[in-house]
């Protein structure tokens, strides 16, 4: 079967919307009549790296769609049911991560749209474990941003650890950030959203955040006006935004990193010891959580702010991303 996917062809290579070849779904694995799927940063990220385990491969890491057929050997899913990818391929099931039900962190972990073909193609093979069961009620285009933002989104803010009632500041207000403003907000927590972008703080805004500033000087901002913030989760992969992160934060807070580059960051050493600073990262969730997450979509307490397109529109949607000017996720459809 040939199929039209959008495919980085080498490393630093320009992402086109092609013609692949398709063979049929090997023991073990599905064939998925993709939906929907979503654009992450990371796509991008994978995109400018200087080396990959795989290429060409085709991008896409927020999939939704059916199961068209099955390989030998699988019993976990029927044909017709509703399926999604997300980063997490195949895990190797025996580390200690593995078996302590943190496969995120499995070291031999496989990755669609970066070591794995990923969603962003009319058909996928997927390995059926690595499969999630999206539920009927959401419509495809809302549920497939849930899969990488929605579920790191929900990752980050546990990091954060929090309780009603306290501060939480979002460094970065796109796809991740505006579902983790709702989320916070569902849990009862102040929060304010820090972006370069004066349409995405109006965004902000409108939906529930007390305070929405601009990112320079926004750790004093934060400081003089909010009294500083009990936990700061820097979305963006900016070490200028990581730096007023830490410089919002009340002693004793948490510095919780999200978005990925390449770039290494600098922080101050004295104020991380004598304010008693934690600084963590943070990577997707577990599977129960991924659950959790599109259950607060069917409660209706999260919804993606989604932007549709077709595939061939794919190389232009990545520039806009790349200048920063989605608001909210923007989401192919098949
Ligand atoms: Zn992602
Ligand atoms: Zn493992």
């Amino acid at each position: 079967m040939v199929v039209k996917a959008a495919v980085l062809p080498h490393a630093r290579g320009t992402v086109a919307v092609q013609s692949v070849e398709l063979g049929e779904p090997g023991p073990g694995e599905v064939l998925v009549r993709m939906e929907a799927c979503g654009f992450c940063h990371s796509d991008l990220y994978v995109a400018g790296l200087e080396k990959l385990p795989v290429a060409p491969v085709t991008l896409g890491h927020e999939g939704i769609g059916r199961v068209e057929a099955l390989g030998e050997a699988v019993t976990q899913w029927a044909p017709g049911g509703r399926v999604g990818i997300t980063f997490m391929g195949t895990t190797c099931a025996a580390c200690e991560w593995c078996r302590s039900g943190r496969e995120r962190f499995c070291p031999k972990q496989t990755n669609f749209g970066y070591s794995l073909n990923g969603a962003l193609s009319e058909y996928a093979i997927v390995p059926a474990a690595a499969l999630v069961a999206i539920p009927e009620d959401l419509p495809a285009v809302e549920a497939a941003p849930l899969c990488c933002a929605g579920w790191t989104a929900y990752g980050a803010l546990r990091e954060a650890g929090l309780e009603r009632g306290q501060k939480v500041a979002l460094f970065g207000y796109g796809g991740l950030g505006h579902l983790a403003l709702q989320m916070a907000c569902h849990r009862g927590w102040r929060v304010a959203a820090v972006d370069l972008s004066e349409r995405k703080l109006e965004m902000a805004r409108a939906s529930g955040a007390e305070l929405a500033i601009a990112g320079e000087n926004a750790g004093r901002t934060l400081q003089k006006e909010y009294g500083g913030v009990d936990a700061a989760i820097v979305l963006t992969p900016s070490p200028a935004a990581i730096q007023q992160a830490f410089r919002a934060l009340k002693r004793t807070g948490t510095l919780v990193l999200v978005g990925i580059s390449v770039n290494q960051y600098d922080l101050p050493l004295v104020d991380t010891i004598v304010k008693g600073i934690t600084v963590r990262g943070s990577y997707l969730g577990t599977r129960k959580e991924l659950e959790e997450v599109f259950g607060l979509a069917r409660s209706g307490a999260i919804r993606a702010h989604v932007h549709t397109h077709a595939l061939e529109e794919t190389p232009a949607v990545l520039e806009s991303m790349r200048r920063g000017e989605i608001l909210g996720r923007a989401v192919i459809v098949f």
